[in-house]
């Protein structure tokens, strides 16, 4: 599989000279596998120009792209709107949260809110490609070209779900918006057990954390510890706080690199194979 970052910021997007290594949009990251097909995880800012570069490359897959979303917190779906592949009648997509326990909330009625003319000038139900929404009661789904897909909740204001996507042999694994309350999770530690890319959050300090308990995010110190537990070998650290510039991220990802040599912290507009 290959891997493009087109947001990596969490919480809001921010446009500022301080913030052009790491990127300002919000999360949204485009997986293309070795049949050719894409899916997309998150539909934050980083959108807007993973759907441009799709035009670009004139990409045609049009029977179906999966958007996957860890939660609907607002950082995760309000790229969705500027997306122009949405706006082609060509065009046919999935948008789902996969995984169980799910406390109900209804995904389609929560894309038409963000749309609803109080907001935004086009509705949902008007842009013009053919949309449907999935929330399955499944952790496991096996795509018949050999994808495997495994989703897990974690905590997370709201809840949120982190996926283990498999293919030929390599592991890829997301696992944004989630906080660790008494010590690591372990269903995220199985989740990312020897994956080859972990894509964890790392919005905070340890300092932070310690006062902004609650707002459903990890330290990255608290990434690298999943990391070694998991026995991960590429860690992407992810979803960065808007109040951590490119000289503060740059700095903590040379201190995360003393203790984990493969930890990153995730640039946007940068593609890897997995
Ligand atoms: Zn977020
Ligand atoms: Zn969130």
């Amino acid at each position: 599989m290959k891997v493009t970052f087109y947001g990596t910021r969490g919480s809001m997007p921010v446009a500022h000279p301080d913030y052009v290594q790491f990127g300002g949009n919000t999360s949204c990251i485009l997986i293309a596998f070795r049949t050719g097909r894409i899916a997309i995880l998150d539909a934050g800012t980083g959108i807007w120009k993973l759907g441009n570069d799709l035009l670009k490359n004139s990409h045609e897959q049009y029977d179906n792209i999966n958007i996957i979303l860890s939660h609907t917190h607002w950082d995760h779906i309000q790229g969705f709107p500027f997306f122009k592949l949405g706006y082609d009648p060509r065009r046919n997509f999935t948008i789902s949260i996969c995984g169980k326990e799910r406390t109900a909330k209804d995904l389609e009625s929560i894309f038409a809110s963000q749309m609803q003319n109080d907001f935004f000038p086009v509705a949902l139900d008007k842009m013009g490609a053919s949309f449907t929404f999935l929330q399955p009661d499944i952790t496991t789904y096996i795509h018949p070209s050999g994808i495997k897909i495994i989703a897990s909740k974690h905590s997370h204001s709201g809840d949120a779900y982190g996926y283990r996507i498999e293919e030929g042999g390599k592991t890829l694994v997301y696992c944004t918006d989630v906080e660790h309350k008494d010590g690591i999770d372990p269903k995220v530690v199985e989740l990312s057990r020897n994956a080859d890319l972990l894509i964890h959050d790392a919005q905070y300090t340890s300092d932070e954390l310690k006062i902004k308990k609650g707002w459903g995010h990890s330290s990255w110190e608290q990434a690298i510890e999943v990391a070694e537990q998991a026995g991960v070998k590429k860690l992407a650290l992810f979803h960065h706080d808007p109040e951590h510039n490119d000289t503060f991220l740059s700095n903590m990802e040379m201190e995360c690199q003393k203790r984990f040599p493969d930890a990153f912290f995730a640039r946007e507009d940068t593609e890897m194979n997995v």
